[in-house]
């Protein structure tokens, strides 16, 4: 028996098997596990050679997988005016007049990541960026992406004014007068984005490699990124190539093509070249992303029974289905009959039922395959379509951070939605129940990228005290939809690795697979539920080579 390279001793190795089995050991030889048991089992494997990690009782855990994410663009915001680590106007004005000043060569303004409860309604006004940046054009999506602040250069550059008419797929935000007063939404923000200057292909690969770096420090291996393209404003396609190429890419990632919403079936040629055209090292184009409706704060989510208005009133807005449900059917059709998978934002129950739709009819036609197509946010998901996951063999792809009370849910979601709407959000726990596959991710730069507060908030319901949009509402949010810790790790593991086909190598630390591994300073079984977002990651393996130390932590 020859050594190994790596071995983990005196641990508390979380498997993810079918069994939930538990281990203190784990052996890695050639970047795969040789042997998983208790300390005994793997001693013979140990010889002066072999680095041994000591976990002292520390938990060693498959690595995360983050089925949906946006790592490159959200490498590239750390890197510009970036607002996502602060929650307050001032906060968010200071910083950016402290960016604008720092880059007196730069004359857009670009980055973003504010929250919307921070501002009544959810819109900030132009004047707040006017008086400290009057003379060149700010441009800030906030942080669901789905809309923009900007000043007023910005919206005179782009010829927006009161006689401008909102889009069929966007509005702008107007003072009484009619006057716009400073935030855009869905595609009314592309009337200023679309003029905004590109990123450097040097710019993106800085943003794929930051990214890369902050998804490693959370103990993250892998990742399906839920926006690839080429030819546009964020060519992450090109960036992950060169990265997978030149082996700078130590991330597994699954990229989903974007969908063109403003086309039709004539671009399914195209995305059949780039998935052909799509493979370097650890990156492989595979699935592609059809974005079938907005987000609920700007009413833009698909829902069956139209919002409500502040005072409780049913108004006669239903949100937006962006691709019209008779041609999502046949999109998705030929889509499954190609062997792509795909990924689709379903956000509001009619969304959820559209997507479910489409993918009912590609089974009907095509018969049954292996392409796990699957649906990201679900935030509202009618009771009546919560069974037809399991039954179409749709993964439920879960943002959990999002399903508790906090600023944006108490004072910009659940009034709008009403009752009995407003319970059926975030429904895991009857998903699983159910029999659905459920993996999990974090939409970052939308939200938090780290698992542990991901699962926190998945077992509790309850934001983290660490969560920078709680609002100290501590009341458990919707507490039958609670699931349990080892069903939340599972999702976030194996679920996720389901997702993009990466379950027979990674997802579960077995004999085999690939030695895909993160440490986490503390067994989490042993603590109480409501610290899970208190632990961190200690270190991070792919292949058994480190990828991410804590400094401080060995
Ligand atoms: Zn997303």
């Amino acid at each position: 028996m020859s050594a190994a390279e790596l071995a983990f001793v005196n641990g508390s190795v979380y498997t993810v098997d079918a069994a939930r089995t538990r281990a203190s050991a784990v052996a890695v030889e050639d970047g795969r596990i040789v042997a998983v048991g208790s300390d005994d089992d793997v001693r013979d494997r140990i010889d002066g050679t072999t680095e041994v990690l000591d976990l002292r009782g520390r938990m060693l855990v498959p690595g995360f997988q983050d089925a949906h994410v946006h790592p490159v663009s959200g490498g590239v915001d750390r890197l510009q005016c970036d607002l996502h680590d602060l929650h307050s106007a001032d906060g968010y004005v200071e910083a950016v007049r402290s960016y604008a000043e720092a880059h007196p060569e730069r004359e857009w303004i670009l980055g973003g990541g504010w929250s919307m409860d921070v501002f009544p309604g959810g819109t900030p006004s132009k004047d707040l960026l006017d008086a400290i940046v009057p003379d060149r054009i700010v441009i800030l999506p906030n942080r669901d992406g789905h809309s923009a602040w900007v000043n007023s250069r910005a919206l005179e550059m782009a010829g927006v004014t009161a006689a401008t008419l909102d889009k069929a797929d966007g509005r702008i935000e107007r003072d009484p007068d009619g006057e716009p007063s400073g935030t855009l939404h869905e595609g009314a923000a592309n009337l200023v984005g679309d003029l905004a200057p590109v990123p450097t292909p040097a710019d993106v690969d800085e943003g794929l490699l930051e990214g890369q770096r902050y998804l490693h420090s959370l103990g993250i291996t892998a990742w399906q990124d839920a926006i690839v393209t080429t030819g546009t404003s964020m060519d992450n396609y090109s960036a992950y190539l060169r990265a997978g190429e030149s082996g700078d890419l130590t991330a597994r990632v699954v990229g989903a093509l974007w969908w063109d919403r403003d086309r039709g079936a004539e671009q399914v040629d195209e995305l059949v070249a780039l998935r052909e055209g799509g493979r370097a090292g650890r990156f492989a184009a595979t699935s592609v992303k059809i974005m079938q409706d907005g987000v609920c704060e700007t009413f833009t989510a698909a829902v069956l029974e139209p919002y409500l208005d502040a005072d409780g009133n049913i108004t006669d807005e239903r949100g937006i289905s962006f691709v019209d449900p008779e041609a999502l059917k046949g999109f998705v059709t030929a889509l499954d009959g190609l062997g792509f998978q795909v990924h689709f934002h379903a956000l509001a129950e009619r969304a959820v039922r559209e997507s479910l739709d489409a993918i009912e009819a590609a089974l009907r036609a095509n018969g049954p395959n292996d392409h796990r197509h699957h649906l990201a946010h679900l935030q509202i998901v009618h009771p009546d379509d919560v069974p037809r996951f399991r039954q179409l063999r749709a993964v439920a792809n879960a943002q959990p951070l999002w399903a508790a009370h906090e600023g944006q849910m108490d004072d910009l979601t659940i009034p709008f939605l009403g009752e009995p709407r407003w319970r059926w959000q975030y429904p895991f726990a009857s998903l699983v129940r159910s029999g659905a596959g459920l993996a999990m991710g974090s939409d970052w730069s939308v939200s938090s990228p780290d698992p542990l507060e991901e699962i926190h908030v998945a077992v509790n319901r309850v934001a983290p005290p660490t969560y920078l949009y709680g609002n100290g509402n501590s009341e458990v949010f919707l507490p039958d939809e609670r699931i349990d810790l080892a069903t939340s790790i599972a999702a976030f593991t194996m679920g996720s690795a389901y997702v993009n086909h990466l379950d027979d190598v990674t997802g579960s630390i077995e004999v085999g697979k690939f030695a895909d591994l993160a440490v986490v300073d503390r067994d989490l079984f042993a603590h109480p539920v409501d610290e899970i977002a208190n632990a961190q990651v200690d270190a991070t393996f792919v292949e058994g080579v480190p990828v991410y130390r804590r400094v401080g932590a060995d």
